[in-house]
């Protein structure tokens, strides 16, 4: 864990693309050929995004994550964006682009201009969904396409209605944001008690997901790579406990899990 991971998480945009099909614009970034390989005839796409769950964290709580590993073949070890503050973040994993090139430099939550997964996907005809907290990056940064967007108050509610999506069997793109890890590990620190229960929270909720795409859409036929996606890592601090948005590995280190459904 000393050095940065090779490949960055703007790799995984245009892996979607190419995993549906669609030739990424120029401007994009590699897509990452161990994550389109795995997913070859996937028809379908579910990224979970739990917040700030830096690998260094998933190593010291390996256990926690033990079922998910054992159903995800691909654990790809990922860089993050600088700084590692979450808008930037996922406007880089669903643009392909760097934050020079998508224009969030720093934490704020501007309306992207810039062409997203979210933009192209459309057009091919694909449905997509957001299921998102109010007030949460990807909640802002992503609005004004021609997707569907379920933006609630609770987590609570958000995994409610990923679960409804998943049986209802409308999308083909669907993107769930959890930011519970992120907000008790800025309280507690990354490796508080309220902050690791959380992280058995994220963990339950991909297994959830896992066996619901499982029960609903492999009997009819559907092909899914479902991912365990999080956006930066953090760091212990003084004040606040936790924190992120430094360029060191415990901040822009990070694992994504890919399982094939
Ligand atoms: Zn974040």
């Amino acid at each position: 864990m000393d050095g940065f991971s090779n490949y960055s998480i703007a790799g995984v945009a245009p892996s979607i693309l190419r995993i549906f099909g669609v030739t990424p614009p120029e401007d994009m970034q590699p897509s990452i050929d161990s994550l389109t390989g795995l997913a070859e005839g996937c028809d379908r796409i579910f990224m979970y995004n739990p917040d700030a769950i830096g690998s260094w964290v998933f190593d010291r709580f390996e256990d926690k994550f033990k079922a998910c590993l054992a159903l995800s073949p691909l654990k790809l070890p990922l860089r993050s964006m600088f700084p590692p503050v979450t808008p930037v973040c996922f406007a880089s994993m669903y643009s392909g682009l760097l934050p020079e090139q998508h224009g969030i430099r720093k934490y704020e939550k501007p309306l992207l201009s810039c062409t997203t997964v979210f933009d192209l996907l459309p057009k091919e005809g694909k449905r997509v969904a957001i299921v998102s907290t109010a007030g949460d990056s990807i909640s802002e940064i992503f609005l004004g396409r021609n997707i569907q967007y379920y933006i609630f108050r609770t987590i609570k509610e958000c995994n409610e209605k990923a679960a409804e999506l998943i049986k209802k069997d409308e999308h083909d793109l669907i993107v769930l944001y959890n930011g519970n890890y992120d907000y008790w590990m800025h309280r507690v620190s990354p490796t508080g008690l309220a902050a690791r229960k959380q992280l058995d929270k994220n963990a339950e909720e991909f297994l959830r997901l896992h066996s619901l795409i499982e029960e609903c859409w492999r009997p009819r036929g559907h092909k899914t790579l479902l991912g365990f996606a999080p956006d930066h890592g953090c760091h212990r601090s003084a004040f606040p406990p936790g924190d992120h948005g430094l360029d060191q590995p415990s901040d822009m280190n990070i694992y994504h899990l890919y399982s094939v459904i």
